[in-house]
């Protein structure tokens, strides 16, 4: 390295310095973003120093052999696994390392309460939502990939929020884009935010094709590498539902200003339209660890190992309208959010349900939108207000349990 570049790494890391002294706390780190999410800090302590970006704690459910690896790794304050019947495991698998343990749903709960500066939240499902508020709480910066916690409970979120000064970093692609494009102005101004879809795996399958997808086939997804969830949820394009409601709730934009567009490429994460004629667009290749390494490292940016976009390889663009016909739940997911109240939490606990279920080939794929759809309309409640946490967890559970019974019912 000559002179001048040292010089100005120097500067660099010194201006960098607040930024990468944060702590970070990584709730559900086993999972896909969980993962990227620990690329990240090891990537940043390889580019800045091994002492940069402590880690508090990180969490898991089941898998504790993975927890155990990368707490060996990553060298964390407190290991924590949800499932409370591995805590043996989890304490021997550390034993001599000086890492805290905790077992059970509480002591996630707890570790998203422990001093850090940042909580990335990348647990998946609903679950997230209370590990979440806690964070929320004590005014932590949240980085924010779970989705399905704002659909759920947007109203109770944004509460919360008032309460307290956190800010909320979305990490799910396409809002980390928009959150880019508006840099901090208003949504006023804004005539249109279009999130992109790639379509997922059955993008150009006809409907008899699609009704006899596997499992296998639903969770390749193209262009994306993540949990199983959210791969079949981008198959039916619940994703991109979960999205425009998780958009409308972070940004205050009312659903006549939120739109999809299929983009194949899945380059464009947004298009934010302004009144004047203007377009933004926020492009990237398709690779988590950028929008994760935006958000630990906001308002500034810092080294990512993420994939760098090559436009010239990629070619070319291209844009289409969703076919709502084949994919229901894209649609079934726009009308919750117009009715909002407690549909967006009942449209978010049955596709929990059926997608568990289609995963456990206890249904087929497209009953998938059958079962979600039967659940909104055996549910009365949704019309019911959703502002406080225990009307939203009771609704949850209800659904749950009218999914579940409904998916029984989609089978005999
Ligand atoms: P994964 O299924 O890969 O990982 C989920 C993580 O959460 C795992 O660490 C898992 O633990 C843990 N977990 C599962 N259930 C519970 C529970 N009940 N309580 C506590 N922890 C739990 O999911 P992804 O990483 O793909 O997605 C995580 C979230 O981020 C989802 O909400 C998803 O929609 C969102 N997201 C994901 C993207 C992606 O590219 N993957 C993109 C944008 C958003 P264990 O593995 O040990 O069982
Ligand atoms: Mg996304």
């Amino acid at each position: 390295m000559n002179a001048l570049a040292a010089t100005r790494s120097a500067f660099e890391v010194t201006e960098l310095e607040p930024v990468l002294a944060r702590s970070v706390t990584v709730l559900g780190s086993t999972g896909s973003i969980g993962v990227s999410t620990l690329d990240v800090v090891s990537h940043a302590r390889k580019a800045y120093g091994e002492h940069v970006m402590p880690v508090e704690a990180i969490t898991a459910q089941g898998r504790v052999d993975d927890l155990i690896k990368q707490a060996r790794e990553i060298k964390p304050k407190l290991a924590v696994i949800g499932d409370d019947k591995l805590y043996a495991q989890l304490k021997d698998g550390l034993a001599g390392t000086g890492i805290e343990v905790a077992a059970g749903r509480k002591a996630v709960i707890e570790a998203a309460a422990r001093p850090s500066s940042t909580v990335m939240v990348a647990i998946m499902g609903a679950a997230a939502l209370e590990p979440a508020l806690a964070a929320v709480a004590r005014s932590a910066t949240v980085a924010l990939a779970n989705k399905e916690c704002i659909v759920a409970a947007g109203g109770v979120f944004h509460k919360a929020l008032s309460a307290s000064t956190a800010a909320v970093i979305p990490v799910d692609s396409e809002h980390n884009a928009v959150f880019q494009v508006l840099n901090g102005e208003g949504a006023h101004e804004v005539e249109k935010v279009i999130l992109t879809a790639s379509g997922g795996p059955f993008r150009d399958k006809t409907l008899e094709e699609m009704a006899i997808a596997t499992v296998e086939q639903a969770v390749a997804h193209p262009n994306w590498s993540m949990g199983a969830k959210i791969s079949v949820d981008s198959a039916t394009l619940m994703n991109k539902g979960l999205e425009l409601i998780e958009a409308h709730f972070l940004f205050a934009l009312p659903p006549e200003k939120l739109d999809v567009l299929v983009h194949p490429q899945s380059i464009v994460h947004c298009l934010v339209s302004y009144e004047d004629g203007t377009t933004l667009a926020h492009l990237s290749a398709p690779d988590m660890r950028t929008p994760i390494a935006h958000a630990l490292a906001w308002p500034r940016r810092i080294s990512s190992p993420s994939r760098r976009l090559d436009l010239a390889a990629v070619g070319q663009l291209n844009f289409r309208k969703p076919d709502h016909e084949r994919f229901r739940c894209l649609g079934l997911a726009m009308e919750a959010m117009r009715v909002g109240k407690l549909a967006p939490t009942i449209l978010n606990a049955a596709n929990e349900i059926a997608v568990d279920a289609f995963l456990n080939r206890r249904i087929g794929f497209l009953d998938i939108p059958r079962v979600v759809e039967t659940t909104l309309s055996e549910s009365p409640e949704a019309n019911t207000a959703a502002d406080t946490l225990d009307g939203v967890l009771a609704a949850d559970a209800r659904a749950r349990e009218r999914a579940g019974e409904i998916c029984r019912r989609v089978v005999n």
